[in-house]
């Protein structure tokens, strides 16, 4: 794993977050669902929102899965920077996200966490881990309501993208 590589704060926030997620979990109640898989890596994701009652806003956010240290630290990160947002506003941190994987601008300091993950950009093969939430979130955010009793979540496998 090439996480030696990346610049020091950044693998300190990646492990940090890897270690002690702030948004691992399941929210309660949920109106999307969504899962994801990177079989190129292994990492798995399960995303649960809880949006406001006009289907507008993401009042809350979890993860759960299992994956690497880029992968979870991504989801962890991705979940503070898009809880209380609008869908719209959502959608286009996924567009800024995979724009900064693949070389593009850093974000503004309003989100400026989440470019402890650009280090991730010069690693091709890791890519997809840091990617995986964010595809899961766009999915889940582009996906009708979940029925909370549902049994079945979307599935989205990264395995075709960039
Ligand atoms: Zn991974």
């Amino acid at each position: 794993m090439p996480l030696d590589n990346l610049r020091g704060l950044y693998q300190q926030v990646i492990l940090e977050r890897y270690k002690k997620p702030r948004n691992f979990g399941r929210v309660n109640p949920v109106h999307r669902h969504q899962r994801g898989h990177n079989p190129s890596c292994g990492d798995t994701i399960d995303l649960t929102l809880q949006l406001d009652p006009n289907q507008e806003r993401i009042v809350d956010i979890k993860f759960e899965g299992e994956g690497c240290a880029i992968a979870m630290a991504s989801a962890d990160l991705m979940a503070d920077a898009v809880r209380g947002r609008t869908i719209p506003e959502a959608l286009q941190l996924v567009e800024r996200f995979q724009t900064m994987m693949r070389g593009g601008e850093e974000f503004p300091r309003e989100y400026r966490s989440l470019n402890a993950m650009k280090g991730v950009a010069q690693f091709p093969v890791r890519i997809k881990c840091a990617n995986l939430a964010w595809h899961a979130l766009k999915h889940a955010l582009q996906s009708p309501a979940t029925d909370d009793s549902a049994e079945e979540p979307g599935f989205v496998s990264n395995e075709s993208i960039d």
